[in-house]
């Protein structure tokens, strides 16, 4: 199993990275992608933590980057996941600091109304939460969960935390075809996640991802829990007319998300055009004592 696509406490997920891939280990993945927000802060434990299992596995150090779609008319929120590139690119590293840089005033921000309303949160609660990660707007649902507010995390982005909110703020966004440019750069795959995940906000057509293909835009999460099965089947298509890889992927998030690691996976033939065109960073794979002698 494959699983190319999970997060950590480095941003919005509760597994720690050690946690992160241990439980993978356990769940039976032979192959796990680390993509945390706009950060690169969990690879060296996650690394540390393959080195200490006892079964076959392969880890991959990636990013999920916040994006701005923006063709001088509409402007779409996506994620782009960008895969083994080197970290130490300066001009991609750059960018990332000034991601998450935004994710603390613009948190602050939605704190802000939230309070204001009348909920019974703050801002230090939320930081505390986020323990030095990447803060999001998941981060602020645990304060809600906390303090009584909603059920589970997941309830707090049906209204209070939704694009649609009135306490919603935007956050800082990269163009995704610089984006797209600075990860070849560096090396590294850019896939777009979760391109039709249309519970999120508005989302880019055909002619977009086309667009983007042509920037250099490597593959497409087709499986994922956000995406309807005729959405799938169009999706697919696109991706091998245009001559991209397809994935699946969990999104994992732990216990901030009701989705287990594994419940989408990606092919083992999309898993090596992934390797294929990836010159940045190597896979890191654990070396099993089994396997050793
Ligand atoms: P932010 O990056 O702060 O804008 O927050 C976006 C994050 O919220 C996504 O990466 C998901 O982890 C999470 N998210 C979005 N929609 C939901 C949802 N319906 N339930 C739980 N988490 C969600
Ligand atoms: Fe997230
Ligand atoms: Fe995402
Ligand atoms: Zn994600």
């Amino acid at each position: 199993m494959i699983d190319l696509h999970a997060h950590t406490t480095a941003s919005d997920g509760s597994d720690t990275p050690t946690e992160l891939v241990r439980n993978a280990a356990a769940a039976g993945l032979h192959t796990l992608a680390i993509t945390d927000h706009d950060t690169t802060g969990g690879w060296d434990e996650a690394v540390a933590a393959v080195a200490q299992l006892d079964v076959a596995f392969t880890l991959i150090r990636g990013t999920e980057f916040s994006c701005i779609y923006d063709d001088g008319g509409v402007r779409i929120s996506l994620h782009l996941l960008g895969y083994l590139f080197d970290p130490d690119a300066e001009a991609l590293k750059a960018e990332r600091a000034r991601l998450r840089e935004s994710r603390l005033g613009r948190g602050e921000a939605i704190v802000d109304a939230l309070v204001a309303a009348g909920y019974p949160i703050s801002w230090q609660q939320v930081v505390d939460i986020a323990g030095g990660g990447a803060v999001g707007r998941p981060h602020i649902g645990q304060a809600l969960l906390q303090a009584g507010v909603v059920d589970t995390v997941t309830d707090a982005f049906t209204h209070l935390l939704s694009s649609s909110s009135p306490y919603y703020v935007p956050k800082l966004e990269m163009p995704v075809q610089l984006a797209i440019e600075l990860i070849r750069q560096a090396g590294g795959v850019p896939v777009i996640a979760h391109p039709w995940a249309r519970k999120r906000g508005q989302v880019l057509d055909e002619a977009a991802l086309r667009s983007l293909a042509a920037s250099g835009l490597l593959g497409i999460e087709v499986g994922h829990l956000d995406h309807a099965s005729q959405d799938r089947a169009r999706l697919a298509a696109l991706a091998e007319e245009l001559g991209l890889f397809s994935t699946g992927s969990s999104d994992y998030h732990g216990t901030r998300k009701a989705v287990r690691l594994g419940a989408e996976t990606t092919s083992p033939q999309s898993l090596q055009r992934l390797l294929s065109l990836a010159s940045g960073i190597p896979v890191i794979s654990s070396e099993p004592a089994a396997q050793a002698v």
